[in-house]
């Protein structure tokens, strides 16, 4: 077959989206089906659930809700779910999985679209959960995502406000941080030092030509030891940081390396030089280097290269009656929260269970969010979400 696609990148643009051409073929023939034997109107009722998350995650940050609100404008259904940046595990403690949101409408208004949907919330729910993660191990350090060059460009965007949503404190590409309604941040690349030649005359151009708005943090090791070029730059210009980034083939112990460095560093009266670190790091080598006086962190692929959630959407009720699969359980579910220890309950009932845990009322935790293909909630600020994910981690009693 001759590639019929003629675009410069191997990326689908909005429309594509939008018109379901990214879908998997078998829901357009199961449209084709349903229109020739006169079922496009049988109503439904479709909930999306996790089975089980990634590696050891016994949580998830759910991500990705604004994009499918988007997607879904215009279509004649009703949409009931979770807000964006709920923290959920994948099922309650007696093992029911979680209906994080459930549609409600004809089968065919939405069909077409059910793979791109679960295309934005799976990804985006794993970048936004690694970064969670990282945010745990980080505590209260600065962390800057650093990974849009190890995923596809067309999703840098996404990867971006998933990353900040998740708890990043910043990001690193343009487009991302206009996104996000905030400035871009960054340090400085090898490449920078390579072409000016020596490491200190790179940091002193570096300052000359930056603006008073850009934090003066620099490579400390691109050639000689990073905690002479520390302090080398930190007697050159007035210094925000250093940055290491030091290669795993010269690491030896980073923590030790990240002690040695401060410690130069406050021997010489230059203590208020922050000590930025980047390279492969992740939820598991983060804390030593907290412990060993970091103080941020550019986070890369561990964040950009999150493992996907694997979220499922199916029917569980058709005009009005339950109805499921083999696996999953049939009828319209009500799901709850404790709003003390934020426990999960799903019940079958609208009404409100006492938590296990606090012996408590929960609360509704699902909220209508499109009626008839109309949002009902305004769009919500990155910045919520944010706030929404970090208020619920201080909270939780998390692994
Ligand atoms: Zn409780």
């Amino acid at each position: 077959m001759t590639p019929i696609i003629n675009r410069k990148f191997f990326i689908a643009n909005e429309e594509d989206i939008l018109q379901g051409r990214t879908t998997d073929i078998y829901f357009k023939r199961t449209l084709e089906v349903l229109k020739a034997k006169g079922l496009m109107d049988v109503q439904i009722a479709a909930e999306l659930t996790v089975s089980g998350l990634p590696r050891d995650w016994t949580w998830g940050v759910y991500c990705g809700l604004e994009e499918v609100l988007r997607l879904f404008e215009g279509k004649d259904i009703d949409i009931w779910g979770l807000p964006e940046g709920t923290i959920f595990p994948s099922r309650t403690q007696s093992g029911i999985r979680l209906p994080l949101m459930v549609i409600e409408g004809a089968y065919s208004h939405f069909c077409l679209l059910e793979s791109p949907m679960l295309g934005m919330l799976s990804h985006s729910s794993g970048v936004a959960t690694m970064a969670s993660r990282c945010r745990k191990a980080a505590g209260d350090l600065p962390m800057i995502a650093f990974g849009v060059r190890r995923a596809h460009p067309a999703i840098a965007p996404m990867l971006d406000r998933s990353s900040y949503i998740g708890g990043c404190d910043g990001v690193s590409s343009i487009l991302g941080s206009e996104l996000l309604g905030r400035e871009a941040d960054g340090t400085m690349p090898h490449a920078l030092i390579l072409i000016i030649g020596q490491s200190v005359d790179a940091f002193r151009a570096f300052d000359e030509v930056m603006g008073p708005e850009v934090p003066r943090i620099v490579l400390a090791d691109t050639y000689s030891d990073e905690k002479v070029e520390a302090l080398a730059a930190a007697e050159t210009i007035d210094l925000y940081g250093v940055r290491l980034d030091t290669p795993s083939s010269r690491r030896g112990s980073f923590p030790d390396i990240v002690r040695e460095v401060r410690w130069e560093l406050d021997l010489h009266g230059h203590k208020d030089v922050n000590i930025i670190l980047s390279g492969g790091l992740d939820e598991t080598t983060i804390p030593p280097l907290v412990q060993a006086g970091a103080s941020g962190f550019g986070i890369g692929s561990s964040i950009s290269s999150a493992p996907s959630i694997d979220f499922a959407l199916d029917i569980v009720e058709k005009e009005g009656v339950p109805i499921a699969k083999k696996g999953k359980y049939g009828g319209r579910k009500y799901l709850y929260r404790c709003p003390n220890c934020l426990d999960f309950e799903v019940s079958l009932t609208k009404q409100i269970p006492i938590c296990r845990n606090c012996n408590i009322e929960m609360i509704n935790a699902e909220v209508k969010l499109m009626e008839r293909g109309k949002r009902i909630v305004r769009a919500e600020t990155p910045d919520a979400i944010r706030d929404r994910v970090l208020t619920q981690l201080s909270k939780m009693v998390v692994e």
